[in-house]
């Protein structure tokens, strides 16, 4: 049988009990990492219902990502019985957010159907837009589209940009805001940053929808509070504005959203616009070691601190924290996927019990590779895992067809990429011709008969696509395959197809590294496992397909994978890392220029940097593992990684490096930065 609401009560500590039963005015937590803030919230709503008798359907409750709000519905859902959580909110901000807009379209003067424009849509607009006049680059959208994101994060709109412009590309990006809004409104669309600023804009103007909105929901929590903006903070106090019945958690030193407008300080205006408003500070943490828990106090005491906190645990000292310095950033994910694979035997640990963490997606490229290559299950959250990336698919099915012509999924996807004005008419003809012969699409482009049923130009264009082909599987067979495959990307130019079909160019150059990437991975792969592919004598063409059926294989069991959301390593940014937990962590990059980002050291905003790398430590329950490499490739060349000031600033004591850098020697460290060619032909090897 489920716990009663008083048996979970008794499993907080006083202080905690004594935020779940405060109700009759604003509550706030302030406390650091893994204190039960989170727990405050869940045990609450159940409380609300269960002891309070209000209804879920009067229950809101918000936090920052998706992933949170789903553990966080689980958490809930597991206390609440039958129809009790019935209409129960719990969501992102961005999500209750539309779930407003959905219900108020005709207050909001927009039409049913309307559609959420994604960054790159809305980036596109604007790059309309702003080309009426002149010729725009990619970073002067970029920089504008940035502008017009702060100016709703901080409830300003185009009016108010333009009269308070401070300069001419103010008042150009202001210009450009108003009519980015027109056409959005004209498209019956609306932006991610409008989900929020729509709903405060209605409830502040239009006292009707504001009394539909209070009388909907009656309490609201927000969890990972210090993260939010100007906008959401109004949502916030415009529903709960009269009843002041809300909760809200945070802390400070967890703030890691100013990058899109939040304001940590709205932890400070809260007391002055809420005067009633009751402070609960939570001091013991439950979730990590001694250890973890001194490392992360130590290190976020490098910064500022407008509330002191003292956290401490009961865990135990538990294991010291390892720093593993690695060669070059692929040694770096070779071990970390090579020692999950062992850790999980010797831990006696699920997969699902250890995570990765990094400052940027990119990071997680090589590792899925390595991890792939170990046949280790993960699920990367955010992001795109490297195989559903539109041209990896490309490659793969450019890969597909060498090894299997008769693969009419391949031909398919590949046929027109890059274009060759082969249209769906032809391709339909096609479909129909080699069904009843019975044979594959790229079989029937052979056939002589097709010159009846299609036009002249049709069947040369058919022609030359598979004499294309033909002639790279002949060059396959004959010697180098990988050097086949190469310049098989290079003489159909799939470089200029990405650079077309990208809003930047930088996502095109992105683009073609990764295929480049998945090459190189597959001549690895055939030199590494040569008996894998066959016991016989075998010629580099078997050993080629059998790397492309492997790729293939991996490609196909991922995508399972993703279908079923078991026992599987966990890959997260920082970011998207909040208010989880996990028994092993691993934090990888340890870097300068990566975390602290080379962006926030030229910025001065290291002091978020601290608190992204305090959020990344404070995940780990049990081991945390922080590895970094010497050697990384950015901007396209590889360079000399300096280890991050922050490992300088945890407790020495507490550290077991491996592989430390000689940080004694700057000349060494000079000659190596000289030869960045050198180093890079020995890292490939
Ligand atoms: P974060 O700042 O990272 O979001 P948090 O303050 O929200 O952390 P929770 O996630 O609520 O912390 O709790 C951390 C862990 O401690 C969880 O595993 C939770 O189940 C456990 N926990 C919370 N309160 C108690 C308690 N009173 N006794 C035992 N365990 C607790
Ligand atoms: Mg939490």
């Amino acid at each position: 049988t489920p716990a009663t609401i008083q048996q979970r009560l008794s499993r907080l500590n006083p202080r905690q009990q004594e935020a779940v039963r405060y109700i009759d005015g604003p509550c706030l937590v302030l406390a650091g990492a893994g204190s039960g803030k989170t727990s405050v919230i869940t045990t609450k709503i159940a409380y609300l219902v269960q002891a309070c008798g209000m209804s879920a359907r009067r229950i809101a409750a918000v936090t920052f990502t998706n992933k949170a709000a789903r553990e966080m519905k689980e958490r809930v859902g597991s206390m609440l019985k039958g129809k009790e959580g019935h209409g129960l909110t719990v969501s992102t901000f961005h999500t209750l957010g539309l779930n407003i807009i959905r219900r108020e379209l005709k207050a909001l003067g927009y039409k049913a159907g309307f559609s959420l424009f994604d960054p790159e849509d809305a980036k596109a607009l604007l790059r309309d837009l702003m080309q009426k006049d002149a010729q725009v680059d990619a970073e002067a959208i970029n920089s504008v589209q940035q502008q017009i994101s702060a100016w709703k994060n901080d409830l300003i709109l185009p009016g108010q940009a333009m009269s308070h412009a401070a300069d001419d590309d103010e008042l150009f990006a202001a210009r450009v805001y108003e009519a980015y809004n027109r056409h959005l409104k004209a498209y019956n669309a609306v932006d991610f940053d409008d989900l929020i600023l729509l709903p405060v804009v209605l409830l502040r103007d239009d006292p009707e929808a504001l009394a539909r909105w209070r009388k909907r929901i009656h309490y609201m929590l927000v969890d990972e509070y210090q993260d939010t903006n100007v906008s959401q903070y109004q949502l916030v106090q415009l529903l709960m504005g009269e009843r002041q019945t809300f909760t809200v958690v945070g802390d400070d030193d967890q703030s890691i959203y100013a990058w899109r407008g939040a304001r940590p300080e709205n932890l400070v205006t809260l007391g002055e616009d809420f005067p009633r408003l009751q402070v609960v500070k939570l001091e013991q943490n439950y979730r990590s070691t001694g250890t973890i828990l001194r490392a992360a106090n130590t290190l976020i005491s490098n910064n500022p601190h407008v509330y002191e906190k003292t956290l401490w645990s009961e865990m135990g000292e538990g294991a010291p924290i390892r720093v593993v310095v690695n060669r070059h950033e692929e040694a770096e994910a070779e071990r970390v996927a090579s020692e999950i694979l062992t850790r999980r035997i010797k831990e006696r640990a699920e997969w699902r019990d250890f995570a990765v963490l990094y400052r940027g997606n990119f990071q997680a490229r090589l590792l899925e590779l390595k991890l792939q290559h170990y046949q280790v299950p993960y699920k990367l959250s955010g992001g795109t895992s490297f195989f559903s990336r539109n041209e990896i698919k490309d490659a793969m099915a450019y890969l597909r067809l060498l090894i299997n012509p008769a693969d009419d999924n391949a031909f398919l996807r590949i046929v027109n990429v890059p274009r060759r004005e082969i249209g769906p008419g032809t391709l339909e003809k096609l479909a129909n011709y080699a069904t009843e012969r019975g044979i594959s699409l790229f079989a029937a482009c052979h056939e002589l008969g097709l010159e009846q049923q299609l036009p002249v130009r049709a069947v040369e264009r058919l022609g030359r696509f598979t004499h294309f082909i033909d002639g790279v599987r002949r060059r396959m067979d004959q010697g180098d395959a990988i050097a086949a495959i190469r310049d098989m990307l290079r003489e159909m130019d799939y470089e200029a197809w990405l650079y077309q079909n990208a809003s930047a160019p930088t996502i095109a150059e992105r683009r073609m590294a990764n295929v480049w990437i998945l090459i190189d991975q597959l001549e690895k792969s055939m030199q590494a496992d040569p008996e894998e592919s066959s016991a016989s004598e075998e010629t580099e063409t078997d050993s080629v397909e059998a790397a492309i059926s492997r790729l293939v294989l991996r490609d196909i069991l991922e995508q399972q994978a993703e279908e079923d959301d078991s026992d599987r390593v966990q890959l997260l940014t920082m970011h998207a890392s909040k208010g989880l937990e996990f028994p092993h962590v691993y934090l990888m990059g340890l870097e300068e220029e990566l975390l602290p980002h080379r962006n926030a050291i030229e910025a001065g905003t290291v002091e978020e940097e601290r608190r992204l790398a305090y959020v990344g430590i404070t995940r780990a329950r049990r081991t945390l593992t922080l590895t970094l490499a010497r050697q990384r490739k950015a901007y396209g060349e590889l360079m000399d990684c300096a280890p991050s000031r922050f490992l300088d600033e945890l407790p020495a004591e507490d550290l077991e490096w491996e592989g430390r850098p000689d940080r004694e020697d700057p000349e060494k460290k000079q000659a190596r930065g000289k030869d960045a060619i050198a180093g890079l032909r020995s890292l490939l090897g």
